[in-house]
């Protein structure tokens, strides 16, 4: 690993989805929102801070609206994949390495017809990823992958806790991964750039939840990046920054028992409303603002890899 390259840097990854997070579930309308207004918004920001930043686009959403993907072009920015689609029955942590390997080859043309560049980070949707992820994304030519946070505790608030607690022993720092474990270390050719954390994530979500935390782990992770390798990897999504009309659907029950349904489903969706559109846009801009301040850089994941040289 080239320990240089690593230092100081600020990876600024979106995923890019039609998750209504105000209405629970997959809408077309909210994709079109995500578009037309949390797009421009991270776009606008990212060129004001002369940041270079990547986007994870699920690549069913990607073939509806191809503009999306090309907005981000001119930008320097990005093209990643989140996955063929985001419906949590297709889920990485629950399909065979088949499945999983016709699902990425068919989500990686799309996004390369779109942009006509070669496609190779991959973040897994709601970060559900199993033992066959590992080769079925080296075997479709990806090589980097985004898809776990180390040392972050999850339990009831996300779906695939149990499996995700094998991120609490997790290298913090990037590095190459088994062939069975994208949180362990390994020879594979595919590296793993985990999602910053302190205990609690770094991520928007957590940003517009609890700001004051917020700033807290921003400021803990400075200290443990400072002098280390480890760049930051902050996930935040344009759908995040829009605003939305509630239209008091039914939360979708996804978890399989009611303590996991209450916990997991309903306190999630309550709580994942705060701080939405302008509000989580200026929140942003806070966490962009202090890492310029400290002089990191704002590159891509591609970025990180070219110079390691290895690509
Ligand atoms: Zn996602």
């Amino acid at each position: 690993m080239n320990e240089n390259s690593m230092k100081n840097i600020c990876l600024l990854t979106n995923d890019v989805e039609t998750t209504s997070i105000v209405n629970g579930g997959l809408r077309t309308e909210t994709g079109i929102k995500v578009w037309k207004e949390g797009m421009p918004r991270l776009l606008e920001l990212y060129a004001r801070y002369d940041a270079k930043a990547t986007f994870f686009f699920i690549a069913d959403f990607a073939k509806d609206f191809p503009e999306i993907v090309k907005m981000i072009q001119p930008y320097g920015h990005e093209v990643a994949c989140h996955g063929y689609t985001h419906d949590h029955r297709q889920a990485f942590d629950v399909m065979s390495l088949e499945e999983q390997v016709k699902h990425l080859s068919d989500a990686k043309k799309i996004l390369e017809d779109i942009s006509g560049e070669e496609v190779i980070s991959f973040r897994a949707p709601a970060l559900r990823v199993n033992e066959f992820t590992p080769q079925a994304l080296v075997e479709t030519g990806f090589k980097i992958d985004s898809s776990v946070a180390p040392q972050r505790i999850d339990m009831f608030m996300s779906l695939g806790s149990k499996k995700k607690l094998a991120w609490l022993k997790a290298p913090r720092t990037p590095y190459f991964v088994d062939d069975e474990n994208l949180a362990r270390r390994g020879d594979l050719q595919l590296l793993e750039v985990p999602v910053s954390s302190f205990a609690v994530p770094y991520i928007g979500t957590f940003m517009r939840i609890a700001p004051s935390i917020n700033a807290l782990t921003r400021r803990l992770l400075y200290l443990e990046t400072r002098n280390t390798v480890k760049p930051i990897n902050f996930l935040i999504h344009p759908n995040e920054l829009i605003e939305e009309e509630n239209l008091q659907l039914k939360t979708e029950r996804r978890a399989g028992n009611v303590v996991s349904y209450l916990l997991s489903d309903v306190l999630r969706r309550r709580l994942k409303q705060k701080n939405l559109g302008l509000k989580a846009r200026d929140l942003y801009e806070k966490e962009i603002f202090y890492w310029r301040r400290k002089n990191y850089k704002f590159q891509t994941m591609k970025d990180l890899l070219t110079n390691q040289s290895i690509l």
